[in-house]
């Protein structure tokens, strides 16, 4: 029998490596290598090697399922489609709230914002980047002028210092690691900083183990320690930035001298001046964070402070530099692009900036809410406690009552919704809540593009038919748009003609076309058809800003919303493994991978064990202000005493039953990295 192989881009995480599907009989039935792309050179960690084993798995969604007498019955597309468009039509958009989905292509994500602002007339439409780097968008936009990852993956290898902090990219980002080990084998020297010894920190040179949300002293104090020496680069924030006086004037400040922030941070002051030497040494430093950055109540102030970093050093704007934020989930920076936000139309045209709104509106032939929806906190929150002001909700491919933070909450407001529609390839933990669930299609069955952390556009496709009557995300929300009288605005006949759509209105698009997307894909920004993409941004001025220059601003380290006490004397810090990608819808279908990891654990430091009297093993119960969750204890040196983790992937133990709600007040990002807990002693300890 004859094998196919079919090129396409990972589902699972934002590196965005391409591999073969290999399909027999019309079937996918495994992986291969793809060797062209230079993402990944034809290697893949575990999740990419088995992204084929989720999609025939037997429990996909095959029809429409409406909830009558509440149970799911099944429906044809016909009677789904009246009934949303009936119910949606009694709501005004304001009491709608759309989201949109990281895990589906671009081209949904651009149908998805647009049937919201312009069949639906609400401006609520966001997603999950909310949840991990909405503090990035937010931080490098207002020092940088663009929110993105600044610099390439591959060009990760050819640093002389890679300088990571929150980012335990070794199991995150696998095929990111790589590249600093290929960096380290180079010669490079490696700084981890991370309350946790994770896998990336074993293979530091300098591991620096700070106290949860402490980062911004750290860096200040580093900051005060180059200056102090002389180390910063005169000519480049001459040049090239503006603030420096003001912010010098902040990181200077005595609290922040060696002796102090060694105190606050647990950090030893020799360590903090190694760092800062190595920073010094090296010609080439690149700045790696991820959530561990940006998953604070100080979560946009932390991803500024990472700037001001390289921006005091110079690391800007050349290869082997730069503030590489690496974005969680496949396609967290396609559906940012694509506006599924609330305060962006594509390619963060602003809904306050009267022209762009005017320009959507000549382009689409609609109406477009000009003013900032409200994000995903907001949503929940106002069901859970105005649900007069909202009322339904349209949810493609995402499992808040897994990914938010305290689920008790979500749950209420969930309960709350008088009508939700749930969109996805499984039934999950949210979709229980659906009025009607619709059956989507996978990345396997469709075609269409995704855009990976360090911006490369690049393609995903169709390698099988769906399961049963599944559609394609975009096919879905064009067919209600037609449903509810809009046919000519979503008349596509394919995915090529969305992503040509978007390119046209998306300045940052604006030289790509489908056709033009090969097996190495496009970096944004791409203006003209002509440009071959970039690789580093901000080499010459950083185009988002007025005047062109980098902003450096004053910022002082404040604590996490929860501090220890008597009663909760812990600080719960959260994360991914190797094994699975974020609620686990995926890759916990994925039987070589649930086998590797098939449940969840509660990591805590030796002493603090013994002090508990926790053997390695011991079911225990972590618990919080929010609530509580069990767990198997894994007790370990690599964690700092005083601090747990648990990983966010499991349904059976949803550590987001513990995690506090409050957010960074600028991005939304919830405080997902600091939860002060408490352990509920096993009796049979
Ligand atoms: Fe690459 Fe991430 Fe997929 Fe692993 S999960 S193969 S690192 S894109």
């Amino acid at each position: 029998m004859e094998f196919k192989y079919v090129p396409t881009t990972c589902p699972f995480c934002g590196t965005g490596c391409s591999f073969n599907l290999v399909v027999k009989d019309g079937k996918v039935v495994g992986t291969a290598p793809f060797h062209r792309s230079p993402v990944n050179e034809g290697k893949v960690c575990q999740k990419g090697a088995n992204a084929n084993e989720f999609v025939n798995a037997h429990d996909r969604i095959k029809t429409p399922l409406i909830k009558k007498d509440g149970k799911f019955v099944e429906a044809t597309w016909e009677e789904a489609y009246k009934l949303i468009a009936s119910k949606l039509g009694q709501y005004s958009g304001e009491q709608i709230a759309v989201i949109g989905s990281a895990r589906a292509s671009n081209e949904d994500n651009y149908a998805l914002q647009k049937f919201a602002r312009c069949v639906m007339q609400t401006p609520n439409i966001d997603h999950c980047a909310r949840l991990c780097h909405a503090s990035t968008v937010e931080g490098l936009t207002q020092i940088f002028g663009s929110g993105a990852m600044t610099n390439s993956i591959s060009d990760l290898a050819d640093t002389n210092c890679a300088f990571i902090i929150g980012s335990n990219n070794f199991e995150a980002h696998p095929l990111i690691g790589r590249r600093i080990m290929q960096a380290k084998a180079n010669g490079a020297k490696i700084i981890v900083c991370d309350p946790r010894r994770t896998a990336t920190a074993k293979q530091a040179d300098l591991y620096i183990q700070q106290n949860s949300g402490t980062d911004i002293a750290l860096l200040n104090g580093m900051m005060q320690y180059i200056i102090k020496n002389g180390w910063e680069n005169k000519e480049f924030i001459q040049n090239r930035t503006l603030g420096y006086e003001e912010f010098k004037a902040c990181v200077m400040q005595d609290k922040y001298s060696l002796e102090n922030v060694s105190k606050v941070t647990g950090v030893p002051a020799e360590d903090i001046k190694t760092a800062c030497e190595w920073i010094h040494e090296a010609d080439k430093t690149a700045a790696v964070y991820s959530l561990g950055v940006t998953q604070h109540i100080v979560g946009v102030d932390n991803v500024c402070s990472v700037g001001f970093l390289q921006m005091l050093t110079g690391n800007m704007g050349k290869p082997g530099t730069g503030v590489n934020a690496l974005r969680g989930q496949n396609n967290v920076q396609g559906a940012c692009d694509m506006g599924a936000l609330p305060d962006s139309l594509p390619g963060y045209q602003k809904v306050s900036d009267a022209a762009a709104v005017k320009k959507f509106e000549d382009a689409w032939g609609c109406k477009v809410p000009a003013k900032v929806g409200i994000t995903i906190p907001e949503m929940f929150e106002t069901f859970d406690k105005e649900p007069s002001k909202l009322k339904a909700m349209y949810l493609m491919g995402e499992n808040p009552i897994l990914s938010e933070p305290d689920i008790a909450a979500i749950d209420r407001a969930l309960k709350n919704v008088e009508f939700l529609v749930v969109q996805d390839i499984f039934l999950t933990e949210t979709s229980e809540y659906a009025d009607v669930i619709l059956p989507a299609t996978c990345y396997a069955e469709k075609d269409g593009t995704q855009t990976n952390t360090e911006r490369r556009v690049q393609k995903l496709r169709k390698a099988q038919e769906g399961p049963g009557i599944a559609k394609n995300d975009w096919q879905i929300i064009a067919d209600l748009a037609a449903e509810m009288g809009h046919a000519d605005k979503f008349a596509w006949k394919n995915a090529s003609e969305i992503f040509d759509e978007m390119a046209a209105l998306t300045p940052l698009y604006g030289g790509m076309d489908y056709d033009r997307i090969n097996s190495e894909g496009l970096q944004w920004p791409c203006p003209t058809k002509e440009h071959m993409g970039t690789k580093v941004l901000h080499a010459e001025k950083f185009n988002g800003m007025p005047d062109g220059k980098a902003k450096f601003l004053p910022i002082e380290h404040r604590s996490p919303a929860e501090v220890t006490d008597a009663e909760y004397p812990f600080a719960l810090t959260t994360g991914a493994t190797i094994w699975h990608s974020q609620s686990g819808t995926m890759s916990r279908r994925s039987e070589s991978l649930n086998n590797e990891c098939p449940r969840s654990w509660i990591e805590i430091n030796t002493e603090d064990a013994k002090e508990l009297n926790i053997k390695n093993g011991d079911v225990i119960t972590a618990c919080s202000r929010s609530g509580e969750v069990n767990a198997p204890a894994k007790v370990t040196p690599d964690i700092k005493k005083g601090v747990m983790f648990m990983p966010y992937h499991f349904s059976e133990s949803r550590v987001n039953l513990i995690t506090n709600p409050s957010c960074d007040p600028v991005s939304g990002t919830p405080e997902l990295k600091v939860c002060a807990i408490n352990i509920k002693i096993p009796k049979e300890a």
